[in-house]
């Protein structure tokens, strides 16, 4: 019997890389950037130090995990090789082009024991993906006999009276679901307002300035292993909570090094002393207290960036997150 462990209900991020660049991503995936895909020799590390750790299951995204299909294989291998199961592979359906073709990927992923599949559907990703790919996404599936959803079947009815076969611009999309689509997407979404997402947070909320914006609440989020990532590099990125970086050993086995300041400077002041801690320790290092921002992530993600701008912290991370954003 494996032993307690602190990830629970959590996946496997294979790459940052992705075909679309959907404005709620937490994890501020694009296709512009770095395609760093997970080599199977890393997979197969990282589900070694997953199964000591006592992770009996995880669902595997990204990122796109069919931006490389002989990639995800391997990682499907691994985690079989270490008793992980696979709890479900999301995808945005890019790769159903072709009905016949996509049997053929379900099939080989139903020989190595994936019993579900779930293809993202919603307005944001209707900006990347023609619709048509979700149908053949289902047709495929239902044919070869794998399980599946579609999130959020709702948005599925919706979107289906604008045209299939293309994806659709912010402009087409207004004129189909309202001038008000985005900002009520996230809210029927529930969306956490973090990574690329910040932005739409940006819309809703009045900016202020960085001292009435943060909290002296310490910010447990981080430490939560249920619904976090471990990502290609082996980092744990917390849940709601992206743009920190906490090696598996560390976020499992030494939690006391987190709340450590001479290990993890800006981790442990958040998680001891909220933004307010942080927001003080970076104005020390000449962060503008002026700074406006609109939530408490917000000036999070702010002190970050201004952070690694001028250090070095290697709970800030990964750098490809960073990049990205700034696509
Ligand atoms: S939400 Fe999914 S499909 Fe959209 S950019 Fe992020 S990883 Fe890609
Ligand atoms: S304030 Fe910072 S540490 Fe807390 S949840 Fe937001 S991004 Fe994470």
């Amino acid at each position: 019997m494996r032993k307690q462990s602190a990830i629970v209900g959590s996946g496997f991020m294979v790459s940052y890389a992705c075909t679309a660049k959907c404005r709620h991503c937490m994890y501020g995936c694009s296709y512009q950037g770095r395609r760093d895909y997970v080599t199977p020799e890393k997979a197969e590390e990282i589900m070694a130090q997953l199964e000591w750790a006592g992770v009996t299951d995880l669902h595997i995204g990204g990122g796109e995990p069919f931006l490389n299909f002989e990639g995800l294989l391997e990682v499907i291998r691994a985690m079989n090789q270490h008793q992980i199961l696979v709890d479900y592979i999301e995808t945005n359906a890019f790769w159903c082009t072709d009905q016949d073709a996509a049997e053929e990927k379900l099939r080989k992923l139903a020989d190595l024991g994936v019993e579900t599949i779930m293809a993202s559907c919603d307005p944001f990703h209707s900006e990347y993906v023609p619709l048509d790919r979700v149908t053949t996404f289902v047709r495929a599936c239902r044919k070869v006999g794998i399980g599946y959803f579609v999130w959020k079947e709702q948005f599925y009815r919706r979107l289906s009276k604008l045209d299939p076969k293309e994806a659709h611009s912010a402009e087409e999309l207004k004129e189909a679901l309202g001038d008000n689509y985005i900002i009520e997407t996230a809210r029927e979404y529930g969306i956490g307002m973090n990574g690329r997402a910040l932005q739409i947070a940006r819309e809703i909320y009045p900016k202020r300035p960085a001292r009435e914006v943060s909290e002296k609440t310490q910010c447990t989020r981080i430490l939560r292993g249920m619904h976090c990532h471990v990502d290609l590099y082996g980092n744990v990125v917390p849940a709601g909570c992206t743009g920190f970086a906490v090696p598996i050993e560390d976020f499992t086995e030494r939690r006391d090094r987190l709340t450590d300041p001479s290990v993890y400077p800006v981790l442990a002041r958040v998680l001891t002393g909220g933004t307010k801690a942080l927001l003080e320790y970076a104005v020390s290092l000449g962060f503008d207290p002026e700074t406006e921002a609109a939530t408490n992530c917000d000036l999070c993600y702010q002190i970050r960036c201004y952070l690694r701008e001028h250090g070095d912290y290697k709970e800030i991370g990964p750098d490809v997150f960073y990049e990205m954003m700034e696509t």
